[in-house]
């Protein structure tokens, strides 16, 4: 692609410095001690296993922690968050990146979409915290890949590959809800990519993956500001070191438990509530 001749003032124009849009100072901050606390009184209520190249769903009441654990190899999972309540209320990976950055981690929150806008759920423990951003531009836990796809595969490659998140996040929701495939479809939404490692290359902005710096034993864990209905897929990418969309890669398990705090443990603290905005959009 050939680029236009550049102005007499190109370089000054480049030169200007970047205004951060979302200045995250009047971000309602989580209580991070709080829920630690209430999280060292919890007890474990619930477990499921996620398959290689499959999804499961979960619920977790609003006031409990859930944790995602890599067990037997690395592995990359894609979550959705719905509340459970109201589906139309779903995770915003957009808006969420715009307030926190690319990846999130310890302290940082999953957003749901308009006209809600509040905090889903609040990273409370994040093993690979360690990480940062890594010489390639890369971090982990990303809010910029949208979810493997079979739609996306058969645009680039042609074929029918069955096993991308977005059918086993498919397949999930719609034997949790008890309905069909094309009626869970459109609930599915962008995710956040669980211990994947990603970035966007400097000189010509492309996504990338790396291997995943997950080992079996790291987890993130969630407190859950609203009544939630998780879905978690372990992605047909294993690590995502090479490729995803087919069964090529090593792929293992992904452990989701949920915790229960101790009566009380909770006490002053309230859930989110919907956004304040009137909605009435100028008329
Ligand atoms: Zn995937």
């Amino acid at each position: 692609m050939t680029r236009p001749a550049a102005p007499p003032d190109a370089e000054t124009r480049r030169a200007v410095a970047p205004v951060i849009c979302y200045p995250n100072d009047t971000l309602p901050a989580p209580d991070l001690d709080l829920y630690r606390a209430a999280r060292a009184t919890a007890g474990k209520i619930a477990e499921v296993l996620v398959p290689p190249r499959d999804a499961r769903c979960f619920d977790v009441p609003a006031g409990h922690f859930f944790r995602i654990t890599s067990v037997d190899g690395p592995q990359v999972g894609d979550l959705n968050l719905w509340n459970r309540n109201d589906l139309s209320e779903r995770f915003y990976s957009g808006k969420t990146r715009a307030l926190h950055g690319t990846h999130i981690t310890t302290g940082e929150r999953m957003w749901s979409a308009f006209p809600h806008l509040r905090p889903m759920a609040t990273i409370i423990e994040d093993t690979l915290g360690w990480y940062g951003i890594d010489q390639y531009g890369g971090s982990v836990h990303d809010v910029i890949g949208t979810r493997c796809d079979p739609y996306t595969g058969n645009l680039l490659a042609g074929g029918h590959y069955h096993h991308c998140c977005h059918s086993n996040l498919t397949r999930a929701l719609a034997d949790h809800l008890g309905v069909s495939l094309s009626e869970a479809e459109p609930h599915v939404h962008d995710v956040l990519n669980v211990f994947m490692c990603t970035g966007f290359t400097r000189d010509t902005g492309q996504y990338f993956m790396k291997a995943s710096p997950v080992r079996p034993g790291d987890y993130l864990e969630f407190f859950a500001e609203i009544d939630l209905l998780g879905n978690l897929s372990a992605c047909p990418g294993g690590d995502c070191s090479a490729e995803h969309s087919s069964d090529a890669a090593a792929c293992f398990p992904l452990l989701v438990e949920v915790f229960a705090p101790a009566k009380g443990a909770l006490d002053g603290w309230q859930g989110p509530a919907p956004n304040g905005y009137d909605r009435s959009h100028g008329r």
